[in-house]
């Protein structure tokens, strides 16, 4: 095989457009070129044309450190994140996914958000815990940004302070990341205003759930090109409502989504599109349009992470990762929103084949890489690398029982 790829696409959602047979041609690790089939084109190496192809998700918001399950949390609905957070630390459940060693939640947590599609995610933990698991990671986690865990006085006191991580953010061209209004005491809702004072709302903020945003924050945060990231899932399951999120996109504020940790989030980010698309249709009794939706899992939130330079559109010059679809009906969107675990097909990762269908087997065999198989909810899968049953095994033998992962359905 040449160093070049030519793949054939049935539809692209790129996002901002849809393109109808297409070719994109692959080549060190990057989409090199794309461009309409012509007749008796002859370099076709891999037909995706009954398929979608859409970029790469990206979670914009999750915990790796906290990929366990079930749930925890019988106080609800919570005043804000903190007596959840002891809930938490106190439960039977932080102390089993604590005979965990960290790196396995890691991988858990990598493999929870590659099964779904999302090959980028932001992981909001102090630098000193995920530096050394993330060259490890079989999917991209962010490793440039700068944080605090939220800004109020009895938040976990992450990084070196609002102000001086806003700054470092700035210098370095990378976000600042921060929990902001995750709860209804008056210090949490004075979020924004503790931003503005701190000189610290601005492009480069990456705000996490605003559940209870004023008319007057959204209105500050599109002033100053702050970006949210909506949680929905999450934030029903500890509070029983969410972020005011069509009047942020009116305000044209940059929002996207994320699961958060599965201890209180979705499963995947496929449930949690599906659960936003639910929840938008009940507070404001009207549909939000599929593309926003699929926008804020990929160009939404490679802008806000600074990232969308290489990620978030399949277009020439970003990096190769994309997820295959099969496509049932006329709508381009549909088959990624309606999407279950087993409906990925197909995911390329930095241009090359990473997790897939059987079928494709081929395609890995002319990388000639090193794969493993499983069957995922009774379907026969591929991955190059290591083997996710593997894991859940360790798992299970850590913690002494059978135990289930809903988010990992491996056997
Ligand atoms: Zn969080």
């Amino acid at each position: 095989m040449s160093n070049e790829l030519h793949i054939l696409a049935g539809l692209i959602v790129t996002p901002d457009d849809v393109l109808e047979n297409h070719v994109i041609v692959i080549k060190n690790e990057q989409i090199a070129k794309l461009y309409p089939l012509e007749r008796n084109h002859n370099k076709i190496n891999l037909d995706l044309s009954d398929f979608v192809i859409y970029p790469g998700l990206i979670n914009a918001h999750d915990h790796l450190l906290g990929s366990y399950f079930p749930r925890v949390g019988d106080r609800k609905p919570y005043l804000n994140w903190k007596p959840w957070d002891d809930d938490l630390k106190n439960s039977p459940i932080y102390a089993e996914r604590g005979k965990n060693e960290n790196i396995d939640l890691y991988y858990l947590g990598s493999y929870r958000n590659l099964l779904s599609g999302a090959l980028t995610v932001s992981d909001h933990i102090p630098h000193f815990i995920n530096d050394p698991f993330i060259p490890l990671m079989p999917i991209r986690v962010l490793k440039e940004y700068s944080l605090a865990h939220e800004v109020s006085n009895f938040d976990l006191k992450w990084g070196d302070g609002v102000e001086i991580e806003y700054q470092k953010a700035v210098k370095n061209n990378e976000p600042f990341i921060t929990h902001i209004e995750e709860g209804f005491d008056e210090e949490s809702m004075k979020g924004i205003d503790y931003l503005l004072d701190m000189k610290a709302l601005g492009e480069h903020t990456v705000l996490i759930h605003g559940i209870a945003l004023s008319d007057e924050d959204i209105y500050h945060m599109a002033k100053h090109k702050a970006n949210l990231v909506w949680c929905p899932f999450s934030n029903f399951y500890m509070f029983q409502r969410t972020a005011r999120v069509k009047e942020l996109i009116d305000a044209g504020v940059n929002v996207s989504i994320g699961t958060d940790s599965p201890m209180s989030g979705s499963l995947n980010i496929l449930e949690e599109m599906k659960f936003a698309k639910k929840v938008y249709r009940d507070m404001y009794k009207q549909e939000i349009s599929d593309d926003i939706l699929i926008k804020m899992v990929t160009s939404h939130p490679a802008k806000a992470l600074r990232l969308e330079s290489e990620l978030g559109s399949i277009s020439e010059g970003k990096k190769g990762d994309f997820i295959a679809i099969r496509y049932k009906s006329n709508n381009p969107y549909s088959p990624l929103i309606e999407a279950e675990l087993e409906n990925i097909s197909l995911i390329f990762y930095k241009g090359k084949p990473l997790y897939g269908d059987y079928e494709f087997n081929d395609i890995f065999k002319k990388f000639k890489m090193q794969t493993s198989n499983f069957l995922l909810n009774k379907i026969r899968k591929v991955i190059s690398g290591p083997n996710p049953v593997n894991l859940l095994q360790k798992i299970q033998d850590a913690v002494g029982y059978p135990k289930d992962i809903p988010f990992l359905p491996v056997s």
